[in-house]
């Protein structure tokens, strides 16, 4: 009884970088696994206009449901994905997931639904040659037209090498589909290469909007990142808006779009495609 008492003492002592290291080979091994299967899947978050209230679209996020470890957050599983070299495989079988949603969709509804989707492409993904040919390949697949689909980078990832950054985009944009900058306002936020690159769209990050209402430093960043955009003829989405407060706000400053859990958490299965038709899609 002793002997095994110690032992619990000394795993509470087991040093945390161990610790992390095991858990990082675990998910790694456990990922590689699953990564083709059911087990990973897609919740839908709405996309609102916030001009009309109707809903244009959806983003699509990764979710990993684990016999043993439970629900994964992609916050843990997208990094070590990253790391890996799986990251690839991920995010194509998540924009083809999201791509065959919007089609059987438009085959249930018997009409081609007035909504897009949002996928994110990893940062490590704008190194990656075919990454275009993957889009346009799924597109042609699933005869969903460009126009539909947005393609979300964060800015590490475009700063790591702007040249050939913009490389890739332009062959991305080539397909129809639109580009936006995700968790802006975190990063640098370089200026210069907002103009360089075929960016559409700015999704402020969500540490900015959610104490907005009640920080005036962070409302005062939301509105000179609106009227930067303005300028610049972009379209702004602002994420992590979870108050009504918030919302009307955001609409009365010009925002375009708002995406949060005051209108809809990320959904599942057939509540994402409800929820679409109720709101004008
Ligand atoms: P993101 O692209 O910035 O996605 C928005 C995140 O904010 C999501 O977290 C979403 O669930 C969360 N969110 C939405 N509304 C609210 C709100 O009102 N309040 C709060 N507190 N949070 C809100 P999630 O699903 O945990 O995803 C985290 C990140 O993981 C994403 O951030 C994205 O960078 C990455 N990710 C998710 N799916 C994929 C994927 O398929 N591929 C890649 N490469 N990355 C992904
Ligand atoms: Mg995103
Ligand atoms: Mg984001
Ligand atoms: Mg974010």
């Amino acid at each position: 009884l002793k002997l095994a008492k110690r032992t619990r003492r000394v795993e509470c002592y087991r040093p945390a970088a161990l610790q992390d290291a095991h858990r990082r080979f675990l998910v790694e091994t456990e990922l590689r696994h699953d990564l083709g299967s059911g087990a990973l899947h897609l919740a839908l978050q709405p996309l609102i206009d916030l001009g009309s209230n109707r809903i244009c679209g959806f983003e699509a996020l990764a979710r990993w449901q684990h016999w043993r470890l439970g629900a994964v957050s992609p916050v843990e599983f997208i990094a070590v994905a990253e790391d890996s070299g799986l990251i690839a495989a991920l995010d194509s079988q998540m924009m083809d997931c999201a791509l065959a949603t919007l089609a059987a969709w438009d085959e249930r509804a018997g009409r081609t639904l007035d909504v897009g989707v949002a996928i994110n492409l990893s940062a490590v993904e704008l190194t990656n040659e075919d990454v275009s040919e993957r889009v346009a390949d799924a597109l042609r697949r699933h005869g969903i037209q460009g126009q539909r689909l947005t393609v979300e980078l964060t800015e590490s990832a475009i700063l790591a090498d702007p040249a050939k950054a913009a490389e890739v985009l332009d062959r991305i944009k080539a397909t129809g589909a639109r580009i936006a900058m995700d968790d802006f306002g975190t990063g640098y936020s370089n200026l210069a290469l907002l103009r360089r690159l075929p960016i559409d769209i700015l999704k402020i990050d969500r540490s900015l909007i959610g104490d907005m209402p009640t920080d005036p430093d962070k409302a005062a960043i939301v509105r000179a990142i609106l009227s930067l955009a303005q300028a610049l003829g972009l379209r702004v989405t602002a994420e992590g808006v979870e108050t009504a407060e918030t919302a009307r706000l955001l609409a009365i400053l010009g925002c375009n779009v708002g995406q949060g859990y005051h209108f809809a958490r990320p959904l599942e299965g057939d509540a994402a495609y409800e929820f679409a038709l109720a709101r004008g899609a």
